[in-house]
């Protein structure tokens, strides 16, 4: 099945053509709970990965935060609480068995604390024949990115990896990687995802645009609300940056003070992947695809909310974006929570 984003309620270039020459592209990438393979773009999926081309892990300190958990568990958890959701349910009756509560509590209890090295997990991996917005460095077309589930100190972040390949150089493939010993908690374990790429178009956001313009737009914006619907006059929420998992395009900030990242060459950076906790929230629900707007009306259902595919939470349900130097792919990547 693929995903599709209904056009923008306001075509908001036509109102204000300073706009247009800062129309970008983007990747929605709308990852959904499936079975992806190695071959496929995915999120937290299995990845193309050479037999002979050794698994990163961390070695960093990270935050102490015990109990500990284990990706078994964690997947354990859903499975059962999954499960249990999908019996009917009656009021006042424990939705679980006796045996899913034993083993919910055994879970919750967790593990002590580990100073071994983390194996990273899959995050993302994706093909650039599916990602029109990936634009690979020369010789390359295949993005993999892993992560350390943990929190490490400075950014409160997963440790991030980038690997860019050639994937008709993977031959013979790694088919059982090392498993982290342990986990923080589930917020940093991507449930695995199949991805359905769709390309739209994106303004930058607020912060992003000289102080007239941003002014005149708010202007328009608080005049317009008063007529219609007022999400869909909200530039931040329904005109500019997409909400979701995505690649390439203008990226936006909601706790944090909005500021370009700076590589140490200089260069300014520009987004890559940024990883979001929702794929759509109250503000932003013009961007719902359209082959997702029968279930978000019925939420209930499921255990997993539609909007939550991918079952990682950053921070308080904020987005990490990760930057990229264009000067050179050997400048580090950069991890921001916005
Ligand atoms: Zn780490
Ligand atoms: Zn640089």
């Amino acid at each position: 099945m693929t995903r599709t984003t209904l056009p923008r309620p306001v075509d908001i270039a036509a109102v204000f053509p300073e706009l247009a020459p800062l129309a970008r592209t983007t990747t929605r990438l709308h990852p959904r709970p499936g079975t992806p393979t190695p071959q496929e773009s995915s999120v937290g999926g299995p990845l193309l990965w050479p037999i002979d081309d050794p698994w990163p892990f961390c070695e960093d300190p990270h935050l102490h935060v015990a109990p500990l958990t284990t990706l078994a568990d964690v997947r354990l958890k859903r499975d059962t609480l999954t499960a249990a959701w999908k019996r009917p349910r009656h009021p006042g009756v424990n939705l679980l068995t006796p045996e899913e509560d034993a083993i919910i509590k055994r879970i919750q209890a967790g593990h002590s604390w580990t100073d071994e090295p983390i194996a990273m997990i899959p995050v993302a991996q994706l093909y650039a024949r599916d990602i029109p917005d990936l634009h690979p460095p020369l010789g390359c077309d295949l993005l993999q990115v892993l992560w350390c589930p943990f929190d490490h100190p400075e950014e409160e972040l997963p440790k991030a990896k980038l690997v860019w390949r050639s994937f008709s150089t993977a031959t013979a493939l790694l088919s059982n990687p090392p498993q982290p010993v342990a986990v923080q908690s589930g917020d940093y374990i991507p449930e695995p995802c199949v991805v359905h790429p769709e390309q739209v178009i994106e303004y930058p956001a607020l912060s992003d645009l000289d102080e007239a313009l941003r002014e005149q737009i708010k202007a328009w914006q608080a005049r317009e609300k008063t007529i219609a619907d007022a999400g869909n006059f909200a530039y931040s929420f329904g005109l500019s940056v997409a909400p979701g998992w995505k690649v390439g395009g203008w990226t936006s900030f909601s706790f944090r003070d909005a500021e370009p990242a700076i590589c140490p060459c200089g260069t300014q950076m520009q987004p890559l992947l940024r990883i979001d906790s929702t794929e759509w929230d109250g503000g932003s629900g013009s961007w719902i695809p359209i082959e997702d707007q029968a279930l978000n009306r019925n939420p209930d259902l499921s255990y997993t909310p539609p909007w939550e595919p991918v079952m990682v939470t950053i921070g308080r349900a904020y987005t990490m974006q990760i930057y990229t130097c264009p000067a050179s792919v050997d400048h580090p990547p950069v991890a921001w929570m916005q």
